[in-house]
This record gives C-alpha cells, sequence and structure tokens, in this order.
C-alpha cells in the first residue's frame, strides 16, 4: 500500500499509472506535479490526483513513493530540485524510456545514485499525450523493465516491483546498457522510420496526393509519428549512441534492399520477405508492444 504517491509529470504515463494504482486500490492519496496549471487541475478534475504542486520540492513532502514521468531532458533538473526534500525512506522511480541517461543525471545531482532511486521504463503507451490520453489499463499485461544498480536498496526495488504488479504489468530487471542497446532495436529505430518517412514523404511535392491515397498499411506504419517531438527529441538525445548504431546498421540493410529491387532479384526479395514475416508471426504477434 502506498500513503502518498507524488507523480511528477501527470501526463500519459504518470497519468495511467495514478489511474491504475486508484483502480487497484494501492493508493491512499496522489499528488501531482507540472508546470502547467491547466494540465494539473484537468487531473485532479478526472479523479486523477487528490491535489497538486507546481514546485517539485514542495510536492514530494511526505510521499513515500515518488513516480518521475517527465520528458528525459527535464530529469536533470526534476532531481535537482527534489534533492534534500524527499523523506529518508521515500522510493523515487521513473518511467524514463533510456535508462543511462537517467542514471547519469542522478549522478551529476546526487554524486551517488541514490540506493532508493529504481530506474524502471514501462514498455507500455500511445502516441498521445497528456492527462487526458491517460487511462488505467495501460499497463495491464504490459512489460515493465527495472534497471537497478548493484548498490539499488533490494527493499525499494521490491516496493517498486509491487506497485507495478498491482497495476497488471509484469516485470523484469535489465542491467542499464542493455535496457538502452534493446530499446533502441524495438523502439527508437521504429519510431525513427515512421518519424523519417512521414518526412520524407510530406517534403515530396506531390504530398497532397500521396497522403490523400494513404491506404491502411500507411496509417499503421505510420501512426507512431504522431508521437510527442518533445519526447522523442529528448529520447534520440539521451540514447544517440546506441540508436546511431542501429540507424547505420538499417540504412545498410535497406541499401542491399534496394539493390536487390534494382537487380529484379526475385528469390532473394522472396527470401527477406518470408524470413520478415516469419520473424514477425512467431515473435511481435504475441508481445503486443507499443
Ligand atoms: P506526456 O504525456 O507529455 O507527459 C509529460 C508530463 O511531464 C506532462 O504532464 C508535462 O506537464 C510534464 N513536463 C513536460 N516537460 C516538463 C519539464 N520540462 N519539466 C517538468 N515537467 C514537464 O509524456 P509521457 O508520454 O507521459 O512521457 C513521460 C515519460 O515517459 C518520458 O520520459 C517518456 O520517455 C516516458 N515514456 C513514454 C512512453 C510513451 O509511449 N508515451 C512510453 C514509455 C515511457 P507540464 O507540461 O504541465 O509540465
Amino acid at each position: 500500500m502506498i500513503a502518498r504517491l507524488t507523480v511528477i509529470g501527470v501526463g500519459l504515463i504518470g497519468g495511467s499509472l495514478a489511474r491504475a494504482l486508484r483502480a487497484a486500490g494501492t493508493v491512499d492519496q496522489i499528488v501531482g506535479c507540472g508546470r502547467s496549471v491547466a494540465n494539473l487541475e484537468r487531473a485532479r478534475e478526472l479523479g486523477v490526483i487528490d491535489r497538486y504542486a507546481q514546485d517539485p520540492a514542495q510536492a514530494v513532502q511526505g510521499a513515500d513513493l515518488v513516480f518521475i514521468a517527465v520528458p528525459l531532458g527535464a530529469m536533470r533538473d526534476t532531481f535537482a530540485a527534489i534533492k534534500g526534500r524527499l523523506r529518508d525512506d521515500a522510493v523515487v522511480t521513473d518511467g524514463g524510456s533510456v535508462k543511462g541517461s537517467v542514471v547519469t543525471d542522478a549522478q551529476a545531482i546526487f554524486g551517488d545514485v541514490p540506493t532508493h532511486l529504481v530506474p524502471g521504463h514501462p514498455i507500455a503507451g500511445t502516441e498521445h499525450s497528456g492527462v487526458e490520453a491517460s487511462f488505467p489499463t495501460l499497463y495491464r499485461d504490459r512489460c515493465v523493465i527495472l534497471t537497478p544498480l548493484p548498490a539499488t536498496d533490494s527493499e525499494a526495488l521490491d516496493r517498486v516491483t509491487r506497485m507495478w504488479r498491482s497495476c497488471g504489468a509484469q516485470v523484469t530487471t535489465m542491467d542499464v546498457a542493455h535496457h538502452d542497446q534493446i530499446l533502441a532495436a524495438t523502439s527508437h529505430l521504429p519510431h525513427m522510420l515512421a518519424f523519417g518517412l512521414v518526412d520524407a514523404l510530406a517534403r515530396l511535392r506531390e504530398n497532397d496526393e500521396i497522403f490523400r491515397y494513404a491506404a491502411g498499411g500507411f496509417r499503421d506504419f505510420t501512426r507512431i509519428a504522431s508521437s510527442d517531438p518533445i519526447m522523442w527529441r529528448d529520447i534520440c538525445i539521451a540514447n544517440r549512441e546506441q540508436l546511431g548504431k542501429m540507424l547505420r546498421q538499417f540504412g545498410d540493410e535497406m541499401l542491399d534492399l534496394a539493390a536487390t529491387i534494382r537487380r529484379g532479384d526475385g528469390d532473394h526479395l522472396l527470401e527477406i520477405f518470408q524470413r520478415a514475416k516469419d520473424a514477425r508471426d512467431r515473435y511481435v504477434d504475441g508481445t503486443r508492444q507499443s
């Protein structure tokens, strides 16, 4: 049971956690924090939070659990704002999409990463933002990756694990660097392909016609290009090394594919498409990741 949860960043991810814990009956009081009073007022009206404070230092007062769900570029300032303001036994966790940068930000502000800070990442989401987009079942049957450090307090890890499980999520732990490598491939690269494709087509002279005749496949493939640009700018910068590697590797694959098409090599195309179809049928359909 969480007596007082503070959610810093009451958007899709933070709002959905608040709603899920509320629905599960595992939280007593929820305090929201953010820059915009309009979003926080709306969160209160919707019953997502009980009250709010715009100042993170004030918002975390008396909280036994703090969840940080701001864009990655705002993490360091958030740590700085709550430093020295937390209860001694407060557990802090976050939902940032890259973990190496969160650990670096924590080190920059606290010196050592606090033992009660448990970095985490829910592998769930949509292309929508803000508290209005949040919903209580976002994490049900989804995976949450926690990336504790060797010094992380085991009770803090246990509390965060139980918090996510009470939302219906499956919790796994992973090394920070491994998380960032895997997510560069499964989430960050696909978002780059969607943003890159839509931007390239939008800049073609015939763009009106292209978008008018775009069918279901185009909509499916490009849905995630409607995601928040600031959030994705921050993810790219935070995971630039791993994402850069994936983009280079994928670029080479695309050049090979283009050469195969130019040669009219039907056998090789069939081989590539069959291998891709088998892999998707085997892995992706079963996991429902965003
Ligand atoms: P969101 O819906 O835009 O919510 C972000 C919240 O943070 C907003 O309530 C915003 O409120 C606040 N915020 C924004 N900029 C801030 C700043 N500079 N300082 C303080 N607060 C700020 O975004 P989200 O989708 O929930 O993403 C939040 C975090 O979850 C990100 O770190 C993202 O990487 C991670 N994540 C996202 C997804 C996804 O699919 N969306 C999935 C997994 C993890 P104000 O504007 O009022 O401050």
